[in-house]
Protein backbone atom coordinates (compact mmCIF):
# COMPACT_ATOMS: atom_id res chain seq x y z
CA UNK A 1 0.00 0.00 0.00
CA UNK A 2 1.54 3.36 -0.84
CA UNK A 3 2.01 6.62 1.75
CA UNK A 4 -0.90 8.00 -0.32
CA UNK A 5 -4.85 7.38 -0.06
CA UNK A 6 -6.57 7.47 -2.55
CA UNK A 7 -10.00 9.40 -1.57
CA UNK A 8 -11.74 9.07 -4.46
CA UNK A 9 -12.16 12.37 -5.03
CA UNK A 10 -12.31 12.10 -8.69
CA UNK A 11 -9.90 14.55 -10.00
CA UNK A 12 -8.08 12.63 -11.75
CA UNK A 13 -10.50 11.56 -14.09
CA UNK A 14 -11.67 15.01 -14.60
CA UNK A 15 -8.57 16.95 -15.47
CA UNK A 16 -5.56 15.27 -17.38
CA UNK A 17 -5.94 13.92 -20.83
CA UNK A 18 -6.28 10.55 -21.34
CA UNK A 19 -5.14 9.57 -24.63
CA UNK A 20 -6.70 5.96 -24.30
CA UNK A 21 -9.90 7.04 -23.66
CA UNK A 22 -9.83 10.18 -26.12
CA UNK A 23 -10.52 12.48 -22.73
CA UNK A 24 -9.75 15.94 -23.53
CA UNK A 25 -7.92 17.51 -20.67
CA UNK A 26 -10.32 18.95 -17.59
CA UNK A 27 -13.35 17.54 -19.15
CA UNK A 28 -15.29 14.73 -17.25
CA UNK A 29 -14.38 11.15 -18.55
CA UNK A 30 -17.93 10.28 -19.76
CA UNK A 31 -17.29 7.24 -17.24
CA UNK A 32 -17.19 8.93 -14.21
CA UNK A 33 -20.66 8.54 -12.63
CA UNK A 34 -22.57 11.78 -10.45
CA UNK A 35 -21.07 10.72 -7.60
CA UNK A 36 -17.84 10.86 -8.81
CA UNK A 37 -17.30 7.40 -9.01
CA UNK A 38 -15.87 5.05 -12.36
CA UNK A 39 -19.01 3.33 -13.28
CA UNK A 40 -16.79 1.01 -15.51
CA UNK A 41 -14.30 0.09 -12.45
CA UNK A 42 -14.21 -3.25 -12.91
CA UNK A 43 -13.25 -2.76 -16.88
CA UNK A 44 -11.22 0.05 -16.85
CA UNK A 45 -8.73 0.57 -18.98
CA UNK A 46 -5.17 -0.12 -18.01
CA UNK A 47 -4.07 3.55 -17.68
CA UNK A 48 -7.00 3.96 -15.16
CA UNK A 49 -5.61 0.85 -13.53
CA UNK A 50 -2.08 1.75 -13.29
CA UNK A 51 -2.64 5.42 -11.59
CA UNK A 52 -2.05 5.10 -8.15
CA UNK A 53 -2.97 8.24 -5.29
CA UNK A 54 0.33 10.23 -4.73
CA UNK A 55 1.28 13.23 -3.22
CA UNK A 56 -0.55 15.65 -5.93
CA UNK A 57 -3.89 14.70 -4.67
CA UNK A 58 -2.84 15.75 -1.08
CA UNK A 59 -1.94 18.77 -2.80
CA UNK A 60 -5.10 19.07 -4.82
CA UNK A 61 -7.27 18.60 -1.89
CA UNK A 62 -10.23 21.28 -2.09
CA UNK A 63 -13.93 21.18 -0.71
CA UNK A 64 -15.04 20.57 -4.26
CA UNK A 65 -14.43 18.94 -7.47
CA UNK A 66 -14.19 21.69 -9.61
CA UNK A 67 -11.98 23.19 -7.52
CA UNK A 68 -9.28 20.28 -7.00
CA UNK A 69 -9.39 20.04 -10.78
CA UNK A 70 -8.29 23.66 -11.17
CA UNK A 71 -5.52 23.04 -8.57
CA UNK A 72 -4.14 20.32 -10.52
CA UNK A 73 -4.51 22.00 -14.13
CA UNK A 74 -2.61 24.78 -12.09
CA UNK A 75 0.12 22.67 -10.61
CA UNK A 76 1.05 21.41 -14.35
CA UNK A 77 0.40 25.30 -16.02
CA UNK A 78 -2.46 23.27 -17.98
CA UNK A 79 -5.51 26.04 -17.02
CA UNK A 80 -5.28 27.97 -20.44
CA UNK A 81 -5.09 25.27 -22.34
CA UNK A 82 -8.00 23.29 -20.54
CA UNK A 83 -9.93 26.94 -20.94
CA UNK A 84 -9.25 26.98 -24.26
CA UNK A 85 -10.56 23.22 -24.27
CA UNK A 86 -14.05 23.50 -23.06
CA UNK A 87 -14.31 27.20 -24.66
CA UNK A 88 -13.91 25.18 -28.19
CA UNK A 89 -16.80 22.89 -26.81
CA UNK A 90 -14.83 19.61 -26.98
CA UNK A 91 -16.64 16.80 -25.58
CA UNK A 92 -15.13 13.81 -24.44
CA UNK A 93 -15.64 11.29 -27.38
CA UNK A 94 -15.34 6.98 -26.91
CA UNK A 95 -13.80 4.57 -29.10
CA UNK A 96 -15.92 2.29 -26.93
CA UNK A 97 -19.08 2.82 -25.88
S1 LIG B 1 -6.93 12.58 -7.72
FE1 LIG B 1 -5.94 11.17 -6.27
S2 LIG B 1 -7.33 11.04 -4.50
FE2 LIG B 1 -8.50 11.87 -6.23
S3 LIG B 1 -9.45 10.06 -7.22
FE3 LIG B 1 -7.51 10.46 -8.27
S4 LIG B 1 -5.99 9.15 -7.25
FE4 LIG B 1 -7.78 9.32 -5.89
S1 LIG C 1 -12.55 5.06 -16.97
FE1 LIG C 1 -13.13 5.31 -14.81
S2 LIG C 1 -11.18 5.45 -13.69
FE2 LIG C 1 -10.75 5.85 -15.86
S3 LIG C 1 -10.84 8.10 -16.09
FE3 LIG C 1 -12.87 7.25 -16.59
S4 LIG C 1 -14.04 7.37 -14.69
FE4 LIG C 1 -11.85 7.56 -14.17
Amino acid sequence: MGAYECTRCGACCVAPDIAALDKPLGLRCPHLGADNLCTVYENRPEVCRSYAADELCKRIEAPTLEERVQKYLAHFELTEEADAVRASGATSILRRA
